[in-house]
């Protein structure tokens, strides 16, 4: 079994987390334990407009009630605000982004959503939108590769096609800020992170953040790291979201369903043997060479 030093719970505080996110948590810590690395709480919070002090809560009462510990981070929504922020780390971000700026991979573009639809495009530019010189513009990459290479649990590099949606991708927003990707890769790098555990709705973007993270030397050990697309919670066929608004933890947490009924939730949506009631009996139980293929 392959060891690894680090992996990371990375919640976006735009909501209140829904049952799946608790599994992926979950899953989560249960990888670190058997893999021996350490887990790294990472809070996206660098869309301000998004990011509310209800879900920040949400987020550490959460990790409480499932009784999931964490080695680095925040200890607390203040601790969040004081030291870990994605605003504290801004600078980094733009010395990246300056780099992929100098080194020539980006170029402006003002497109909106609708205008590549209307083009028929789901990603990329129309090059209309430079013609419009007083809007703002994003920064997206210019190029992507017919191909690219990613190294998914627990040690096979493979090679899949790039995905048409995710060419062109934002690295910088209209509104200045740095891009999601752009941001998770770079705190990826800086933190250590080496074992990634994200729901397989997130497969085409780790497929362009290895992509981006290709670009410079700096953030190339991004490629190192080892990827775990876990199955998503659906319901009716259909994926499980915050924006649906299914069972969140929140309601679970105030109905008095128990932390041993999320477990054995889990241990039935993973597919373990048994029913775990808590972590360890979660890890004890996770066979994660089902893993392997996805
Ligand atoms: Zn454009």
């Amino acid at each position: 079994m392959p060891a690894f030093s680090k992996t990371r719970i990375a919640p976006t505080p735009s909501g209140f987390l829904h049952l799946g996110n608790a599994f992926s948590f979950i899953l989560t810590a249960a990888m670190a334990r058997l893999h021996g690395a350490s887990i790294l709480l990472r809070v996206d919070d660098l869309d301000k407009e998004r990011c509310r002090q209800a879900y920040l809560d949400d987020l550490f009462d959460t990790l409480l009630f499932l009784d999931i510990p964490w080695d680095e981070g925040p200890r607390s929504p203040k601790d969040v605000y004081d030291r870990f922020s994605q605003h504290l780390r801004l600078d980094q971000y733009e010395t990246v982004l300056s780099q992929l700026h100098q080194a020539g991979f980006l170029f402006p573009c003002a497109c909106s959503r609708s205008d590549l639809a209307n083009a028929g495009l789901n990603s990329g530019c129309t090059g209309k939108c430079l013609e419009k010189t007083a809007q703002a513009a994003a920064w997206k990459i210019a190029d992507s590769p017919e191909t690219i290479e990613i190294l998914s649990y627990p040690s096979r590099f493979s090679t899949y096609p790039f995905p048409t949606a995710m060419k062109h991708l934002v690295v910088k927003k209209k509104d200045g800020f740095p891009s999601y990707h752009l941001a998770s890769v770079v705190d990826d790098v800086f933190f250590g992170v080496d074992l990634i555990v994200r729901g397989a709705d997130l497969w085409e973007s780790s497929l362009a953040q290895l992509h981006l993270s290709s670009l410079l030397p700096t953030t190339r050990a991004f490629a190192h790291a080892t990827f775990l697309h876990h199955p998503l919670l659906t319901e009716d066929g259909q994926k499980l979201s915050k924006s649906a608004g299914h069972n969140p933890i929140r309601q679970l947490r105030q109905t008095a369903l128990h932390r041993k009924e999320i477990y054995q939730q889990a241990s039935r949506f993973f597919g373990l043997e048994a029913e775990a009631t808590n972590l360890r009996e979660f890890t004890d139980l996770l066979d994660p060479t089902r893993f392997a293929s996805l």
